[in-house]
């Protein structure tokens, strides 16, 4: 594939073609645009700027290792979760062997799209509008500049009107990364419109400079109490300086800055400085199509990859732009738009079954304060707290010990059931 020199892209004439236009350059974005770019591709990689993604910060081991993050970037480390029942009974989890990063998404995100910028992607600061087609097919993306949203703004100031235009590039192939809630995702790949999501909300506030019974800088805590959410948890992630106190709904209503108001006041954060509020939609479930089946592939939240129950997604969005990136290598070399399908395909295959437990799990277990009890009391058991850890540390489950798995099981139903009390 040939790298073709920029060209005034205002100038239709002269509409530059890229072999990828990826939009977005959070994880999924990034890792894609660092892949295709690695591969020899044309990549230019949008992100629109100003908004850090509101997020808890934690990735695993896994992700550390995979996707070669250095040390500096992980603001601290955590050594223990706890877990908090509606009784508020409590489960201390220790992570043996390991930690789990945490890191601070304006910092990460940029590094992300740096290491793209440096193996050679075109890093550009604007914002996707729509996609059209040229008059031989090639798909054509517009974007603002971010010189060309303030002259917008201006224009609208002064006129009453917007004058200036749209950048215009031609496009091989487009990776959706663009977040949940995907613009392009809807623009292009059908069903996209009808995903669902889970709404998470959380306070940045600075982290207390001394431990406290209920703040410990290595440890995040895990709420399961209806008060707090009817649906889903509330959790305190602490990250350093920082510390992230959040919660998570699915519930039209449900005030969710008056449940962290509560929860912060209760665990003794009420006082401390709070630097921002904020909210974003997690998406519930994978869309059962990725791809426009000609030469759009979407990646991470816009492709609604993120684990139910737990809410994770950096290292599933991170794992889907690789995929992405495969699978548009591959499209680009067959010309096969078939080939855009290996995306989904390869990440179901992986994560399908654990993603289908995980919905089962939120569904059951999120329900009720007698069914938010026994979960916590479940995770007293050592075998549940490495089966646990290990799959979230590492993606696998350790399949050395086939006998845990099946008395884990029996006890799950003996919970579920209710021969086990809480
Ligand atoms: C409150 C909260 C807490 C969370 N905590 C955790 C956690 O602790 N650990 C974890 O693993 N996951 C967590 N998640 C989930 C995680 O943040 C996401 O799954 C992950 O960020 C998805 O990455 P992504 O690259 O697919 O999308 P995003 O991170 O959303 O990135 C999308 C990018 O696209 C850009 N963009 C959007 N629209 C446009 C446009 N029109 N033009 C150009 N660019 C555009 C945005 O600027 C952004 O950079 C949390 C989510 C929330 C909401």
């Amino acid at each position: 594939m040939k790298y073709e020199p920029a060209v005034d892209m205002n100038n239709p004439q002269s509409m530059m073609t890229y072999d990828v236009v990826v939009i977005g350059g959070g994880p999924s974005g990034a890792t894609a645009a660092h892949q295709l770019a690695g591969l020899g591709c044309s990549v230019l990689l949008l992100d629109r700027r100003g908004r850090i993604k509101p997020c808890g910060g934690a990735i695993p081991p896994r992700l550390i290792r995979d996707f070669q993050i250095p040390d500096e970037l992980l603001v601290s480390r955590i050594y223990s979760a706890r877990m908090v029942a509606p009784s508020n009974r409590k489960v201390d989890i220790p992570i043996e062997n390991g930690y789990v990063g945490m890191v601070d998404r304006a910092a990460f995100d940029e590094w992300l799209r740096q290491r793209a910028a440096a193996a050679g992607a075109e890093y550009r600061i604007g914002t996707f509008e729509r996609i059209t087609r040229d008059t031989d097919g090639v798909a054509v993306i517009h974007f603002r500049s971010a010189e060309s949203l303030d002259q917008a703004q201006r224009d609208v100031h002064e006129n009453g009107a917007e004058n200036s235009a749209s950048i215009r590039v031609r496009a091989r192939s487009v990776i959706g990364a663009d977040g949940a809630k995907s613009l392009l995702a809807r623009q292009t790949v059908k069903g996209a419109e009808r995903m669902k999501f889970v709404f998470a909300y959380h306070e940045i506030v600075r982290s207390p400079v001394v431990d406290q019974a209920d703040f410990v800088a290595t440890r995040c805590d895990v709420i399961y109490r209806g008060a707090l959410s009817p649906d889903f948890y509330s959790w305190i992630f602490p990250h350093g300086a920082t510390t992230s106190v959040g919660t998570g709904s699915a519930r039209k209503g449900f005030s969710m800055r008056a449940s962290v108001t509560a929860l912060r006041a209760a665990s003794g954060l009420g006082e401390v400085e709070t630097l921002r509020r904020e909210g974003a939609p997690i998406p519930l479930k994978p869309l059962g199509r990725w791809d426009n089946g000609r030469d759009v592939v979407l990646a991470g939240d816009a492709a609604g990859v993120v684990a139910p129950a737990s809410g994770e997604g950096i290292y599933y969005a991170m794992l889907g732009g690789q995929l992405a990136a495969e699978a548009v290598h591959a499209f680009l070399q067959s010309g096969n738009p078939a080939a855009l399908k290996l995306a989904r395909k390869r990440f179901m295959r992986e994560h399908g079954t654990v993603f289908w437990v995980l919905g089962i799990m939120q569904r059951f277990w999120y329900t009720s304060e007698g069914r938010r009890e026994r979960f916590v009391s479940i995770c007293r058991d050592p075998d549940v707290q490495k089966l646990t850890f290990d799959s979230y540390m590492n993606k696998k489950l350790e399949r050395k010990k086939p006998m845990a798995h099946v008395r884990i099981f029996f006890k799950d139903l003996a919970h579920l059931f209710g021969v086990v009390r809480a």
